[in-house]
């Protein structure tokens, strides 16, 4: 049976890129997701696809060269850091160059053929900008090279006009931010958690984007303790600023760290955010690639099967109950989403 649904999976991503000590951004996070596929029965109504690899001229398009060289140094002489929370192994750039080249090339398939992938892809790559750390930050967060923003200037150059990036990483994607700051051919919209409590302390209401790209760029923020409910209330906005822009395509950051007790973050998302999602990504009917940025326990277990089925248009298996959001988290929540709407309404009719 042949779907419009594709995930992108292959060892490569398992095997390569392993951290020599603990850390949370490791191999076992695709094999969490493998066992969730299987569990939640989705193998087969799903079709399957392999990662492809790029050569390493293809990160010119969104990284300095100066970035790309000192990445190779570090693997030379690896194991090695990039920062504190970022590791470089042996292999690292191979299985790098898989998910950056696994991103451009499922980016133009999608834009090809309408169907949507679902790319299975490490190291992540929303927190790194054109020379490595973004906007300031003091690490790039695990994230090598920006895959998402591989895709979305691969589409560009092939004569795609309009791309809208949607990132729920509950971390800010600063460093695609940075990367299409000034640019209005792509539309970044990026739902995370108040940047005063997390890393990378970036993605205030107030940025819009710059120049040409003045409008484009959107910041929804959820203070800590943020549950569905705090998502189910942005989602309407999102909807109508997707269907203003009427993308050719729709790239989307996904990670499951905003999963409640998944471990890095305060968000309290269940699998009702995560389906509602998929649903919400299905209803617009646009060609799309989903490219994995965080998630590391829980979330990959639960989120990802969730927002899968939502996708499907399958029902809601996961069924987590929906967590609700009291008191003055929930006040400071619509404060924030009131900054985000009359900033936006300047450049967008969103209410
Ligand atoms: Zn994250």
């Amino acid at each position: 049976m042949e779907t419009n649904t594709v995930i992108v999976y292959g060892d490569v991503f398992v095997k390569g890129h392993k951290p020599w000590y603990p850390h949370p951004e490791n191999p076992g996070r695709l094999r969490r997701i493998l066992n969730s596929i299987l569990r939640y029965g989705l193998k087969n109504k799903v079709d399957w696809d392999k990662p492809v690899n790029c050569s390493k001229e293809e990160l010119y398009k969104v990284h300095v060269k100066g970035y790309v060289d000192y990445i190779e140094r570090l693997a030379a002489k690896a194991p090695a850091e990039v920062d504190p929370d970022t590791y470089v192994v042996e292999d690292t750039m191979e299985t790098a160059l898989y998910a950056f080249g696994t991103a451009i090339n499922y980016a133009m398939k999608s834009i090809e053929t309408g169907k949507r992938y679902i790319l299975l892809i490490r190291p992540p790559g929303h927190h790194v900008g054109r020379e490595g750390k973004a906007m300031g930050a003091t690490t790039q967060g695990f994230c090598i090279f920006n895959n998402i923003a591989g895709a979305a200037k691969t589409l560009l150059d092939h004569g795609v006009s309009s791309i809208a990036i949607l990132d729920i990483d509950a971390h800010h994607g600063n460093g695609t931010q940075e990367i299409f700051y000034k640019d209005d051919h792509v539309l970044h919209i990026d739902i995370h958690q108040d940047p005063l409590s997390l890393y990378p302390y970036t993605g205030r209401p107030e940025d819009i984007g710059a120049g040409k790209g003045e409008g484009y760029t959107i910041n929804f923020i959820l203070p800590p303790m943020c549950g569905d409910d705090c998502f189910n209330e942005i989602v309407p906005y999102v909807m109508d600023l997707l269907k203003s822009f009427d993308p050719e395509i729709v790239l989307v950051s996904i990670g499951f760290d905003g999963y409640k007790d998944d471990g890095l973050t305060e968000l309290r998302y269940t699998s009702n955010t995560f389906y509602k999602l998929g649903k919400l990504l299905n209803n617009l009917n646009k060609p799309l690639a989903s490219v994995l940025e965080g998630g590391y326990t829980v979330g990959l277990d639960r989120g990802f099967a969730a927002f899968v089925l939502g996708l499907l248009n399958e029902r809601d298996l996961v069924r987590d109950t929906p967590t609700k959001t009291i008191g003055l988290v929930k006040e400071k929540a619509e404060k924030y989403l009131s900054e985000t709407i009359s900033n936006v309404n300047k450049y967008w009719k969103i209410k």
